[in-house]
């Protein structure tokens, strides 16, 4: 059995939800639109689910939006706000440059289509974002801000009710992806000042293709839809709505707590640290993290090759990302100041409830291995 580091990527599904789904696609089969007693049961479901997210992050249910997932809800909050008339001579947007690369994209198409200038931070040396970075970057144009919550290479937490009330205090609108603290770091739209936040299900233990959105008063908002449908989502989000994987997100978000209690507890980031230095293997710690996330960088180990021979045995992500004919080096490590060499020789650890230190003991007699020293 392949032993699995690649939580932040996708979580494993959780009990509940597998439970959760195999009663979805037995009985969970009407749409929620329709006017009939099975409708309106899916209908319940969902409003149900809902108030789960809402509550997840101290917001009216009316203010929640579900999607495909985080990369759609980045795209709804991001364009939506773009298409507002109020902000239409407000065309200037500051995201971090360590946001996940579908932000990017969004930026790019915004520039091309629709007029938006996009500033790009950088974050300081610890991979944070500040207030201090930010304001250099804000222009008297400037409408929306785009800071993700916790860094997904770097499990690393931005200072985001700082942030937040720096633009308020500004009038900015702020947007956060939180698709990798959704459910482990708290979470209150109004105290941290939250005006468009982002969330994804199958980093929480449920099957992908759900998420949601979160937009501030979105009754009074006249968001233009990115996808256009037949009325869904008061006609934020066309589709019929997916009753069976949303009820299997609001399990999930019932469920994940313990399961990252039980991570938190295990605390096997510690435990993986304390093992390295044991086997004498050099390695530096990028940024503060949470505690299912490590970022590694192993100097004077072979990571490649690491990753080739124990394929089979372990699910390893890198810090690059690799096309098909040439390995980038990853925006976000470059990001925080590591040359090329570095950021190719880092491991980007992600834990999930079912790991054991025997697990890690594994995982680092294998890394010992393509050690020289
Ligand atoms: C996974 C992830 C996304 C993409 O989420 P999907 O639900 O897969 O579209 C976006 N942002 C961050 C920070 C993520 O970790």
């Amino acid at each position: 059995m392949t032993i699995y580091f690649d939580s932040a990527a996708s979580y494993p599904v959780l009990p509940d939800v597998k439970a959760c789904l195999n009663e979805a696609v037995e009985s969970l089969f009407a749409n929620p639109s329709s006017t009939h007693k099975l409708g309106e049961a899916a209908a319940l479901l969902v409003e149900d689910a809902r108030e789960a997210v809402a509550d997840a992050i101290g917001a009216l249910p009316s203010e929640i939006v579900f999607t495909s997932g985080a990369t759609e809800s980045n795209n709804l909050a991001l364009k939506g706000h773009f298409s507002l008339p109020t902000y239409k001579n407000k065309r200037h947007l500051v995201i971090s440059s360590i946001e996940h690369k579908c932000v990017h994209a969004i930026a790019d198409f915004l520039k091309r289509t629709q007029g938006v200038e996009t500033s790009v931070v950088k974050p300081n040396a610890e991979g944070l974002v500040t207030v201090e970075a930010l304001a250099a970057a804000v222009q008297p144009n400037t409408s929306l801000v785009s800071v993700m919550h916790v860094n997904n290479e770097l499990g690393t937490v931005n200072p985001i009710s700082e942030l937040g009330d720096y633009c308020f205090s500004k009038d900015i609108r702020f947007h956060t992806d939180a698709a990798q603290s959704f459910m482990k770091v708290d979470i209150d739209v109004d105290d941290m000042n939250i005006d468009y936040l982002s969330i994804s299900g199958h980093k929480i233990g449920t099957v992908k293709g759900i998420g949601a959105v979160y937009i501030r008063d979105r009754r009074s908002m006249d968001f233009e839809p990115v996808v256009h449908g037949a009325g869904q989502e008061e006609g934020l989000r066309g589709g019929t709505l997916p009753a069976p994987l949303i009820t299997c997100f609001r399990a999930a978000i019932t469920s994940f707590p313990g399961a990252y209690a039980q991570i938190r507890a295990n605390a096997l980031k510690e435990y993986l640290i304390e093992e390295l230095g044991a086997a004498a293997v050099p390695y530096r710690v990028n940024g503060a993290s949470i505690c299912s996330i490590l970022s590694l960088t192993l100097p004077s180990t072979d990571v490649p090759a690491l990753m080739r021979v124990t394929s089979n045995e372990y699910a390893l992500a890198t810090g690059s990302a690799c096309s098909s004919k040439e390995i980038e080096a990853s925006h976000v490590l470059t990001g925080i100041g590591l040359p090329r060499e570095l950021a190719e020789a880092t491991l980007r650890l992600s834990f999930h409830h079912e790991l054991t230190r025997t697990d890690i003991d594994r995982l680092v007699q294998s890394i010992a291995s393509y050690t020289t020293n």
